[in-house]
């Protein structure tokens, strides 16, 4: 049998692993924080229309600069953005990977904060940057000083910062970033995967823009937006940026249907985007019963939860996973992430969860590794009716 390590395969490929979330069927999947709500049937049916009406002109080429879709984007995301600033491809991750194409390569560094986003060293690897992970402050919270010392020290072509920052949840400041572009020489990408999911208020990197040639803000219609599985990932950024990224697109890149279907959703934003304050509501009190159980949860402005005081995160990890939950094994220590989803789909993992708590008697239980069945009859009850 022909194995990897047998093919003529590049050489800084060798060893290295794909990008593997567990995908699996289970009734409450709360692992790669996707919107669990289903897109509005209404909304459906428009999608559905758009999308044939695009069908019966497929035996042409697609829109190659989707100049219509520019257009709507620039319009959702405000800040008087206009057509000529927005990128779009399928999904931010094709996004990213255009500006590591153009601004990274052989020879170049990229720079981020870890743990953050696999995909950045992921995305780095495939077009032969170099990934460079510097440290947070505690709590994984990011101030200017430290972004700052290790730009000095790393001196990166590139930085990836991550807004709110994908595993841990945690925020950053609009004083961080200025910093960090001041200090950077490269260009600096600022990932707001989940910024609809952050405190209503909360100012985007988008009002940063002006005066700074060098900084991208991405965005995606994956998660708030309820569209992870149409792949739409755009963002915003000088219009020199935007033809730096044409170079090295592949034409028509964007499909007809994809650019159909995304231009129907975003006509319909306020529906994609109606359960985004109940999953706000639901992530606020997954951290605050997380809390009086005696895990850690850390400062969240996403739609999941990354805590700590997990005795054994993998083992309680399968244990879940026994009851049909599946949350995130991201292999830090003592930590678990969890999506929100729904009220129902977060009630089920808070009962499962709190047989794990390290506060009470399943603590000791856990420890000492007795607790491997645990039985629902033991617990005190945990009713969290919402
Ligand atoms: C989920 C996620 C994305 C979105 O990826 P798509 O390719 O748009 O689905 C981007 N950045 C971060 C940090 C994410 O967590």
């Amino acid at each position: 049998m022909t194995t990897l390590d047998d093919l003529p395969i590049r050489d800084d490929l060798r060893g290295r692993s794909p990008y593997g979330a567990p995908q699996k069927a289970v009734p409450v999947a709360l692992n790669v924080n996707e919107n669990t709500h289903p897109i509005p049937e209404a909304v459906a049916h428009d999608i559905v229309a758009r999308v044939a009406a695009a069908i019966l002109q497929l035996n042409r080429y697609p829109d190659r600069e989707f100049s219509e879709l520019r257009a709507a984007f620039a319009g959702y995301l405000g800040h008087d953005l206009r057509a000529a600033q927005i990128w779009a491809a399928n999904g931010s991750n094709e996004v990213l990977q255009h500006v590591l194409q153009a601004f990274g390569g052989p020879g170049r560094t990229a720079l981020g904060f870890g743990p953050t986003y696999s995909m950045y060293g992921l995305l780095s690897s495939g077009t032969g940057t170099a990934w460079v992970e510097a440290p947070r402050d505690a709590e994984f919270e990011l101030g200017p000083e430290t972004a700052v010392a290790a730009i000095r020290e790393h001196d990166p072509d590139l930085v990836l910062l991550c807004s709110p920052n994908n595993p841990t949840g945690t925020p950053l400041s609009h004083e961080t970033i200025a910093a960090v572009v001041d200090a950077a020489r490269g260009i600096v990408v600022v990932d707001e995967a989940y910024h609809e999911f952050a405190d209503p208020g909360t100012p985007s990197a988008l009002e940063l823009l002006e005066g700074r040639p060098r900084l991208i803000v991405s965005r995606t219609m994956s998660k708030a937006f309820a569209f992870a599985g149409a792949r739409v990932g755009y963002l915003a950024a000088d219009p020199a940026v935007v033809d730096a990224l044409r170079l090295v697109r592949l034409p028509y890149h964007l499909s007809a249907l994809t650019q159909a279907a995304a231009l129907a959703a975003l006509d319909h934003s306020a529906e994609m985007l109606a359960m985004v304050d109940d999953i706000r509501g639901q992530r606020e009190r997954i951290s605050d019963e997380l809390s009086r159980l005696g895990f850690h949860p850390y400062r969240s402005g996403a739609n999941f939860v990354l805590f700590g005081g997990v005795d054994e995160p993998h083992r309680v990890f399968e244990a879940l996973l026994a009851r049909g939950i599946l949350i995130r094994d991201i292999g830090l220590p003592g930590c678990l992430r969890v999506t929100a989803g729904t009220e129902a789909e977060t009630t089920a993992f808070l009962e499962a969860i709190a047989e794990f708590a390290p506060r009470g008697d399943d603590a000791s239980k856990i420890a000492s590794g007795a607790a491997s069945v645990p039985d629902a009859t033991d617990r005190p009850a945990n009713r969290m009716d919402a």
